[in-house]
């Protein structure tokens, strides 16, 4: 069969493709013809066609996504081959097939993608390819999981001038219950070894991209035992990339950081060699019964220390901050807006996020709450001291219709089987 491929991309994220389409070109070459659309695929996928391809439509989905591309996804699984991707199809598989996708990715994507494109050519099913769920009449099935080396596989691709933040490390040793990453199947942590590392940011330099971003679920963890942070690769990382002439950005948006993982000497070669001056740190709750009970694994003391080194050594912390938690009363409340103002005061930057019932967590079920009013208050009268950033708002809008998606269909049953008292709460919104 002669397939061709349209990747759907959505906000300017085409860079999320970057380490498919480069899976693709390296185990398939460039003889399949690939096409970057950030608009409904259907055109694309019909021109392709009148050549006499048989066009597969890629989606990337996060659940908030999701939510916007689900009609379209549907409309196009059923003229079209759709393999869906992306953390709302890694938790929720079962959801995109029921849309209609012939394979969700639910592991490491690059080695799915790769196997999914050789089983299409050759005429099997999905089941042939590794960390893809797919159905077998109204059965849902998930095939082997493989896990790759991230070394084998380039972040961007030349062709296509897609070059996004380059993964340092995937998985994480941590179980904070708010979080996908260690509940989806590709949570073992692994590393992109250092010498691949710059390798490819050698590659982004010579491409013009000398802004190079590294990338991981904890922003000072790379090459580290889990504990503690590994200064000496960090160091020989940031050095690395100054040598060969790119400016290195590490433990910034989206790579909050943990507490465990802040000290004096990795701080300090972030100053010395990075290009970011801000550092995110993740605190989560100004209450430790809390971060007790969502599974944070640190104490707000803790964190607090960190954040104060942070400012010390003459960086700027941003400090992500998670409104209504599972499991949040107002005593908590109060305790996370005295660690708020107290990190105002010293001109360390909040960034707010209200919490999500994310598909494959442990917190998928958990109905969420309206922001608790006295955030609301604070925040008022934060405002004026400019150090507030984020989406809580937008995320509290979205929290219900997020957590709808798993309470009307939260298991791969044969047919959607509803939690109890769910329908009446999901049909109100
Ligand atoms: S929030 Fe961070 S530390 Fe916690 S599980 Fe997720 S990636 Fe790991």
């Amino acid at each position: 069969m002669r397939i061709a491929v349209i990747a759907r991309t959505a906000y300017g994220a085409k860079n999320a493709f970057g380490p498919i389409i480069s899976a693709i070109i390296k185990e398939h070459s460039l003889d399949i013809p690939i096409k970057v659309v950030e608009e409904n695929p259907l055109s694309s996928a019909a021109e392709f066609k009148a050549k006499g391809y048989e066009p597969i439509i890629l989606y990337g989905v996060s659940s908030p996504l999701y939510l916007e591309l689900r009609s379209e996804i549907r409309r196009a699984s059923r003229l079209y081959t759709v393999i869906a991707g992306g953390p709302h199809a890694e938790g929720a598989y079962w959801h995109l097939l029921r849309d209609g996708a012939w394979a969700a990715v639910v592991g490491d994507g690059e080695n799915a993608i790769a196997g999914l494109v050789e089983a299409l050519k050759r005429g099997d099913g999905p089941g042939e390819a590794p960390n893809v769920a797919y159905r077998e009449g109204d059965k849902f099935r998930v095939s082997r999981i493989e896990h790759i080396n991230l070394d084998d596989y380039d972040p961007y691709v030349e062709s296509f001038n897609l070059y996004p933040p380059i993964e340092l490390m995937r998985g994480c040793w941590y179980r904070c219950k708010f979080c996908q990453v260690p509940w989806l199947y590709k949570a073992r942590v692994r590393y992109r070894s250092l010498e691949n590392a710059l390798r490819i940011s050698r590659e982004y330099v010579r491409a013009g991209y000398t802004r190079v971003r590294f990338i991981l679920p904890i922003g000072f963890s790379y090459l580290s035992d889990g504990r503690e942070p590994n200064v000496e690769a960090i160091e020989e990382l940031l050095l690395g990339v100054r040598r060969v002439g790119g400016i290195p950005f590490l433990g910034s948006f989206p790579s909050e950081t943990r507490p465990e993982f802040i000290n004096r000497d990795v701080l300090e070669a972030v100053k010395k060699y990075a290009g970011n001056r801000r550092v995110a740190v993740g605190l989560q709750s100004g209450s430790d019964r809390l971060l007790e009970l969502v599974g944070r694994g640190h104490t707000v003391a803790e964190a607090v220390e960190k954040i104060e080194l942070v400012l010390k050594v003459g960086l700027q912390p941003v400090v992500d901050i998670l409104f209504s938690l599972p499991g949040e009363e107002e005593e908590d409340v109060i305790q996370t807006i005295r660690v708020m103002e107290e990190l105002a005061g010293k001109h360390v930057r909040l960034r707010l996020h209200t919490f999500l019932p994310l598909p494959g967590t442990p917190f998928a079920r958990a109905r969420p709450k309206p922001v608790h009013p006295l955030y609301r208050r604070t925040i008022r009268r934060l405002l004026g001291k400019g150090v507030l950033e984020g989406h809580w708002e937008w995320q509290e809008e979205i929290a219900p219709k997020i957590y709808c998606l798993t309470a009307l269909d939260p298991k791969p049953s044969p047919d959607p089987e509803p939690l109890p008292g769910d329908i009446e709460y999901c049909s109100r919104l």
